[in-house]
């Protein structure tokens, strides 16, 4: 019998939580004990909304019946065994599913363990690309502003949430910053100049240093943890567009927008955009096991291709690479996307959320609503009129989330930016019953602030 006073104060000295204050979980602790769909129990049985997938991760929500039974079954044969010179079967298996259902021009997959690691590996990849080529100067990675790539050091390096990675200055290799086209509170009104501005700064840093860019990476579609920032429509192909014309490589990091987060499995379907390197992790074993994919076109892949003394070899790994109880549980993730129609149903879920959310609009706090598909962020700000924020002292946004654990819903904030990204598998009944917990808790929160 666990004692949960015990557990608790155990928690309290042993544990550090990963992007937590710790005086802030000494104040409101939570312990999670188990998951039924999606929803997530706690130690004293209080029953909570999963309103951001468990880190934007889960799909088919919490002990999915077909994914528990793949890894039983896969225990039988192995749990793990290294990647590192010898393929498994989960593994070939899973990347020949990924081939086919990643953009055309992927051909490749390399296997890592979370989002971060699969960035490190694009980048590694990308410079030494050119460098095999003989490309030597080809040594620089533009990046955009807010962008959100993972808090490894190179992964911060190429990422841009000063909040997060400014401690670490001197630690990151320097990245050329080019301008996010943010449409809230940018003095241009219309989407269409936001986007052309934006690309013609871009054209103007490819046109300038082209001969020592490796590569450009981008979030695409929706910005995540740089504040849930949607991409004007054509920006993404417009990106794609300079990378071919000054022979630049395209990284997309799909790690959160993959796997039909955004109504389609993947955003760059949405402007038929064909990276060189693409990333994914998160959604992929519907959010069961940590496995994480760098995915390349064959053009990528042959630079590295040779006898060994050619010094080709792409040399980085994991002990965890490729393991087979991730691999097998993936497999039997994208079998329910099949028998599901999980991307049909995320494209009718997504107009649902659409509507549903407008009812939030109306509250005198809420700046600004940002969604692609079931990707949302709403944006909370002091002045409506004027998009003014909150002084970040008043952590507005962690007090509407702590107020919506209360009424039986979990997220996490990103700033003043509430996260609202529902497993894909949540009812329309659940949509309908988080929407209100958020508009209930962003009155409570804001109303009790002006008084
Ligand atoms: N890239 C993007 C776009 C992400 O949103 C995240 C995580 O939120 C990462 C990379 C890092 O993934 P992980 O937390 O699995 O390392």
């Amino acid at each position: 019998m666990i004692n949960n006073q015990a557990l608790l104060d155990s928690s309290k000295n042993h544990l550090w939580l990963p992007f937590t204050q710790m005086t802030d979980y000494e104040r409101d602790p939570l312990i999670i004990e188990s998951g039924e769909g999606i929803i997530l129990k706690d130690i004293n049985g209080k029953e909570y909304l999963d309103g951001y997938s468990s880190l934007w991760l889960n799909v088919h929500g919490h002990r999915k019946k077909e994914l528990d039974e793949a890894i039983k079954k896969q225990l039988e044969l192995i749990a793990h065994s290294t990647l590192l010179g010898a393929a498994n079967v989960p593994a070939i298996q899973l990347a020949e599913k990924l081939i086919e259902i990643t953009p055309e021009k992927i051909r490749r997959v390399f296997y890592s363990d979370s989002g971060a690691t699969s960035v490190e590996i694009a980048v590694k990849m990308a410079y030494q690309y050119w460098q095999n080529l003989g490309k030597e100067r080809k040594k620089k990675f533009v990046t955009l502003s807010n962008n959100y790539h993972g808090d490894t050091i190179g992964a911060i390096s190429i990422g841009n949430v000063d909040l997060f990675h400014r401690v670490y200055g001197s630690l990151m290799f320097e990245s050329i910053k080019a301008p996010f086209p943010l449409v809230y509170r940018n003095p241009l009104k219309d989407e269409q100049e936001i986007r052309d501005c934006a690309l013609s700064e871009l054209r103007t840093i490819f046109h300038d240093h082209h001969d020592e860019i490796a590569a450009i990476t981008v979030e695409p579609l929706m910005q995540g943890a740089g504040g849930m920032n949607v991409m004007p429509k054509g920006y993404l192909k417009g990106v794609e567009e300079l990378c071919r014309e000054f022979n630049i490589l395209l990284i997309v990091d799909e790690v959160a927008t993959g796997f039909g987060r955004t109504g389609k499995m993947f955003a760059v379907e949405h402007e038929d955009v064909q990276p060189d390197i693409m990333t994914a992790a998160k959604g992929i074993t519907g959010g069961y096991l940590p496995i994480a994919v760098t995915l390349t076109t064959e053009e990528i892949y042959e630079a590295f291709y040779g006898e060994y003394e050619e010094m080709k070899t792409f040399f980085h790994g994991h002990s965890y690479t490729g393991n087979q109880l991730g691999c097998a549980v993936a497999l039997a993730n994208f079998k329910i996307y099949d028998e599901e129609k999980i991307l049909e149903q995320a494209a009718k879920k997504a107009e649902f959320i659409k509507s549903e959310l407008e009812t939030l609009k109306h509250l005198a706090h809420v700046g600004d609503i940002r969604q692609a598909g079931l990707m949302c962020g709403i944006e909370l700000v002091q002045n409506k009129d004027t998009g003014e924020a909150y002084p970040w002292i008043e952590r507005i946004g962690y007090k509407a989330t702590l107020e919506m654990r209360e009424r039986g819903m979990l997220t996490r904030p990103l700033g003043d930016v509430m996260v609202f990204m529902p497993p894909l598998a949540s009812t329309e009944e659940q949509i309908r019953k988080m929407v209100e917990i958020m508009a209930d808790s962003i009155k409570a929160v804001t109303e009790k602030e002006k008084s």
